[in-house]
């Protein structure tokens, strides 16, 4: 396979060729490594941080699969990997030594292998956009691909992204699903390590231009404030097209470390009561989980 010096990379902690949670249709999803946020309740700690080359899960590794090179990077031999995540428990570091970079190219041709079964390609993370330069190159490349062109773009992300960088994105862009994860400056700040400004400002601006395909609401009863600041989550429905839908998630332990293991899981009761609150309020559709675990 031919590489270019200028081909664009990305550090890839997973791709997922079939799902059907992550936007519309058939999709094949790619999860980047790194995220901006870090948040209390993160259901996916371990593609938070770029790995460090530590070493510290290298001994927990039953099957002898990752190393550390002459050169004191982490080498991670899939060939003899089980998948049995005893090394992502060892990391005290939220990180992952099973982090691949790929090409556009070999995205691509992963993409190539599943295209005729996919309605499209999401990229999720960690947090997608940390990455963008290879998500516009990769998006145009299919885009501009006869077999691949009828596959919709979307993004899973966090929300973060200045204006100006979906603005690079937004010509190849068929939607995004973007989180909200509390309404009040000081919740969001607590929550995530970061206010909520840039992403109500994305939520509004990818919705003026139809590119708003979904907005989650995380219900985390008692810690996060979305429904005891309902009139203002309401608002903020009410000024969305009403095509868009609004999927609402319950906080649940799956994942989950540190201080969110001991806040109480949502309940169906509670989730259903969150929902009568914004359903009084709002016209839009949405969906409600199907698993309380
Ligand atoms: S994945 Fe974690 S424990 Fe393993 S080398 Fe990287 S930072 Fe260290
Ligand atoms: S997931 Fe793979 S690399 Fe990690 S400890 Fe298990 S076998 Fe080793």
């Amino acid at each position: 396979m031919m590489k270019t010096h200028t081909e664009k990379q990305a550090l890839v902690s997973r791709i997922l060729t079939f799902s059907c949670v992550d936007g519309p249709g058939n999709r094949l999803v790619i999860f980047l490594q790194g995220c901006n946020f870090n948040c209390l309740n993160c259901h996916n700690p371990h593609t938070i941080n770029h790995c460090n080359d530590c070493g510290d899960c290298v001994a927990v590794c039953p099957t002898g699969a990752l190393g550390v090179t002459s050169k004191g990077v982490i080498n991670w031999d899939s060939k003899s990997c089980t998948q049995c995540d005893a090394c992502i428990d060892a990391c005290t570091y939220n990180s992952n030594p099973k982090v691949m970079r790929y090409t556009v190219t070999e995205i691509l041709a992963v993409i190539r292998q599943h295209y005729h079964f996919l309605s499209g390609v999401t990229i999720s993370g960690g947090e997608a956009t940390l990455q963008l330069p290879f998500i516009v190159e990769l998006f145009k490349r299919v885009k501009s691909d006869p077999e691949l062109k009828h596959l919709t773009c979307f993004i899973d992300s966090n929300g973060e992204l200045p204006l100006t960088g979906w603005d690079k994105v937004m010509d190849y862009l068929d939607g995004a699903m973007i989180d909200l994860k509390s309404w009040q400056q000081e919740t969001h700040q607590w929550l995530v390590g970061r206010t909520n400004h840039r992403v109500v400002k994305t939520i509004e601006y990818l919705a003026q231009h139809d590119k708003l395909f979904e907005l989650r609401l995380l219900h985390i009863p008692g810690r996060s404030d979305l429904d005891s600041e309902i009139e203002g989550v309401a608002g903020l429905i009410n000024r969305l097209p009403i095509t868009v839908q609004i999927r609402l998630n319950a906080f649940q332990h799956h994942g989950v470390k540190g201080i969110a293991l001991t806040w109480p899981k949502c309940s169906k009761e509670q989730m259903l009561a969150f929902h009568a609150l914004l359903t009084s309020r709002t016209q839009h559709t949405y969906l409600l989980p199907t698993i309380y675990t």
